[in-house]
Parts: C-alpha cells; structure tokens; sequence
C-alpha cells in the first residue's frame, strides 16, 4: 500500500507499507524499484486519480504490465483526453483550451452558448460550472480562478493550473460505466443511470443505479463509445470509469479515467461469489482466476448525499430511520461534525452515501429518496443554522 503520507504501521509491517512521492511520478518510481529488491511487487493498481499516472511510471519502472505513463497522464488532463478523442473521432463536445491569462470578457465573445467552464485536472465536478451567456461566463471564468489560486490546487496542477477548458454543453441523460481493460479489451462491469438531471448550473452527483433501464441495443453503444474512447486515450490495462451523456439520443463521451469508480460507490457491485469491485480488479491485475458468474442479479443504487449549502456541519439526523427504510442497505456518513463542507463547484466531497437494493432499478431509486427524505442536515453559516 503505497501513499503520499507515511503510515502509522509502517514501522510494524515494513513489506506492507510505502510512501511515495505522488506528485512525482519518476522519483516515486525510482523509490518503489528500490523497496521492489528488498520487497517483490507483482502488480500495481492506481485506486484514484492522483494515483494513476505514478502507478503506470511505478509499474514501468519494475517492468510490470500496465497503461502506457502518457495515457494515463491523458487520461487526467483533460485537454490531452479531449485531443485523443478528436483524432480518434469519438463523439465528444467540441471545445476551447484557454490561458487564465486571457481577457475572459473577450472570450465570452468568441465562444457558444450553453458551454461549460472547467479547470483541466480537477475531479468530483469541482469547479466544472455551466453557462448560458457571457456575462454568466465572465463570473464563471473568476470563480474557477479562485478555485485554481488555492495552493494546494495550483501545486497539484502546475503548468495545468493556468489552464481553462470550455466545452459545448451536452444536454441529455448521463450514464457512468464500469470497465476493465484487459490487454485493450473493454469488459463492461456495470452500467449506472443518473436518474437525476444533471443540468447545471453546478453538477453534483447524486443517484447512481444498476443496471441500466436503457435500451439494450443503445447500452451496447454506449460500452462501444467507451471502449473507443479508451484506446484512443491509450488505456489497455485495469479498471475504468467513464461518464457519458446521450445529446440526440446517443453516446458523447464527457471523460474516461483509468481508475475505478470513487467514493464508496463500488459497495454497489458484488460479482460472481459475493466478490467486491475492489478484490476483482486486484485479481484481474494479479491474474489470479475469477471465479465464474455474473454480477449479482438484484438492482442496485447508491446516493452520493448532497451538500444543501456551504459552512460547518453540525449533525446529519435520521440515519437510523433512513436504515430502516425498506430496500436501504446502509447508511454512511463520511463527514464529521464541525467540518467545513460546501456543495460544488467549490466542494468536491460528499456528505456520505446511502446504499440500496431492489428487485428493479426503480425500487432500488425509490429506496434512495425515501431514505434520504428522512435525513435532516445541519449546517451552520453566517446566518446561523439550518437544516434541509
Ligand atoms: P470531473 O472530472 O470533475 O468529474 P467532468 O468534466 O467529468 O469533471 O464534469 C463533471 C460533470 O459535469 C459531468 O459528469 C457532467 O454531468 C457535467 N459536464 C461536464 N462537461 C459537460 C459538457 N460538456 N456537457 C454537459 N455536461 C457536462
């Protein structure tokens, strides 16, 4: 287990535990060579996006088998995703890279409407704002610059943090898809509805539900969309995760990352015995046998919880009923009293998850918003508390 921050048990468990410098993928991967003598590796697995791309330098470096380090730098900055795609000809908005030292009111003048207005690295909608004119764009193009001048952004980024993305915007449905490549071959795992619109101008995440209640025919369109846009990104091996909009009806890929889904997300998916996401992907990467069956049968959902306003959280009330509501699994609140929490764009975490099951996708929905119904959210701003 590789991280950025040493390990309390690094001390106890020496083969168990490494630190590495992740922002700096070739002394991370002339680090991990050096325990490899000591201690053998046999596979590595990046788990989210600020660990993939020292994952594949990690993995060349011990010539173990894994995305080329370009893909999956590609894969997380999104003009080089957007440029893959184009050369490829995958159906994907057109778009506009620009300099943040660029006049913003003049390029209100030169751009479409609606767009979407985007740092080129960060996750989880952060900072990602739709606009339907220019004087929407000017304060949109501002508030991302505040985002990109915190110095924790403007250090993970670089050269990145002075970029600016727009992209037409894609009106219609979302889906997400759960991947795994195997030598550029594209399993599908699980295709998730978004039954909630997600129109902006701010997209925060919320219901995800398997399987899919799409047309067949156009599922297996959407898994073609994705595994297009993954060789054209260059990704071959491990999981992905990747996020699509159906403008027109039909596939438009929004982006591919070269992990698996974040969060808590994955407690979804259970395959063949009763493994988990997690177990699957480290067997897959091991080539270790998977044992035969198909994804669990039952439907699925998950609720990323809403932020309702910035400030500090004071209490989330009501997990015990929004546990017994039928169809719910589990209830996670990942945010501690006294946190400071704020909804996207600023905000990229979520307050928890609610976990549900169902016969159909709709019970397994219908669970999620009885649950959440029940939740009663505290947050405490400059006007004092309130609660959704
Ligand atoms: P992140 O990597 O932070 O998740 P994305 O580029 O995937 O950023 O955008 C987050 C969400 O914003 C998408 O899931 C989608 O709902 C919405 N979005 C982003 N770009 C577009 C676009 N061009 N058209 C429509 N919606 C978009």
């Amino acid at each position: 287990m590789a991280s950025e921050k040493p390990s309390t048990l690094e001390g106890l468990n020496p083969e168990g535990f490494l630190t590495l410098d992740l922002r700096n993928p070739e002394a991370a991967a002339r680090e991990a060579a050096r325990f490899a003598v000591r201690f053998p590796i046999d596979a590595v697995v990046g788990v989210d996006d600020d660990s993939t791309v020292p994952a594949a330098a990690v993995a060349r470096a011990l010539g173990l088998p894994a995305n080329p380090v370009e893909a999956a730098m590609a894969a997380v900055h999104k003009p080089s995703m957007r440029e893959r795609l184009a050369r490829a000809g995958v159906s994907q908005p057109t778009y506009h890279l620009f300099d943040r030292a660029a006049k913003p009111e003049a390029v209100a003048r030169r751009i479409g409407y609606p767009c979407v207005v985007k740092p080129t690295y960060l996750a989880a909608s952060r900072g990602v704002i739709r606009v339907d004119d220019p004087e929407a764009f000017v304060l949109a193009w501002r508030r991302i610059e505040r985002i990109l001048e915190d110095p924790e952004v403007r250090a993970k980024g670089g050269l990145w943090s002075r970029e600016i993305l727009v992209e037409d915007y894609l009106a219609g449905p979302e889906v997400a898809l759960e991947g795994l490549l195997r030598d550029g071959e594209l399993t599908t795992l699980a295709l998730f509805d978004k039954p909630d619109p997600l129109e902006g101008p701010y997209f925060e995440e919320t219901i995800y539900v398997t399987p899919s209640r799409l047309p067949p025919g156009l599922q297996e369109r959407i898994a073609r969309a994705a595994a297009a846009a993954a060789a054209a990104i260059g990704l071959v091996r491990g999981p992905i995760h990747a996020e699509l909009r159906l403008p027109d009806g039909e596939p438009a890929v929004i982006e591919v990352a070269g992990r698996s889904i974040g969060g808590l997300c994955s407690r979804t998916l259970r395959f063949g015995t009763g493994l988990s996401l997690e177990e699957l992907i480290l067997r897959d990467a091991l080539s270790l046998p998977i044992p035969p069956g198909d994804r669990a049968r039952a439907a699925a959902g998950v609720m990323m919880i809403p932020i309702p306003k910035a400030g500090r959280l004071e209490e989330v009330a009501g997990v015990e009923e929004a546990r017994r509501v039928e169809g719910i699994e589990d209830v996670v609140i990942s945010a501690h009293a006294g946190d400071r929490v704020a909804p996207p764009p600023e905000g990229w975490r979520y307050l928890g998850f609610l976990f549900s099951r169902g016969e159909t996708p709709a019970e397994a929905e219908a669970a999620l918003r009885r649950a959440f119904a029940l939740l009663r959210i505290s947050i405490r701003d400059g006007n004092g508390v309130s609660r959704n």
